[in-house]
């Protein structure tokens, strides 16, 4: 066993001897309400929003963005499973401001290889080995965190599947503090009708 393979099935044997009656939580989030957010390892959304075993749920990936996947993941939490809340949590330095879609198809192209960072941006091995399939997707990257909280919101909000009364706050986590920083104008355009 490789050691990060080691350590969490040690943990989650710690975790699982004081279960409690966690196993008797039904499966609709108790406290109704929904959060995208970055996949950014120094963002918890348990510890940040409060969050239990059974309140809420949390979809998380590469900037938080509301993509199709991620619209598709909030319809089944209203439509299936009753939220009536849903939050967009962007954060400061996140990873999805460092490229954008040339960079990383070039990147992918020049190998498979982890690319590294410095002062002029991402550089690639150039090992060999890539492809050019990196070119042909939308990355989702953000040059902004404001304006991305607000056209993920607005995103939402515009989706035929999503009902107006579910309101949608847009908010930025600051890595340097733990605080949620609202954006007025994406909570404004979230607001339910
Ligand atoms: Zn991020």
């Amino acid at each position: 066993m490789t050691k990060i393979l080691d350590e969490v099935l040690e943990a989650n044997q710690k975790y699982a001897e004081n279960f409690g009656d966690k196993g008797d939580l039904p499966m609709p989030p108790g406290r109704h309400f929904a959060i995208l957010t970055c996949m950014d390892a120094r963002l918890d959304p348990a510890k940040y929003a409060g969050l239990a075993e059974g309140n809420a749920h949390v979809i998380r990936n590469a900037g938080g963005r509301a993509s199709d996947d991620a619209i598709r993941s909030l319809v089944i939490s209203y439509k299936l499973l009753g939220t009536r809340e849903w939050f967009v949590i962007h954060h400061t330095d996140c990873g999805m401001e460092t490229f954008n879609n040339e960079i990383m198809g070039d990147l992918l192209s020049g190998s498979l290889k982890c690319a590294t960072i410095d002062a002029s941006g991402w550089h690639d091995s150039n090992a060999g080995g890539g492809t050019t399939d990196g070119k042909f997707v939308e990355w989702l990257t953000i040059t902004d965190q404001a304006k991305s909280v607000l056209s993920d919101v607005q995103r939402i909000r515009n989706n035929s599947m999503v009902p107006a009364d579910i309101p949608i706050y847009g908010y930025i986590y600051d890595t340097k503090t733990g605080r949620l920083i609202e954006v007025p104008e994406a909570t404004e355009a979230g607001k339910a009708g």
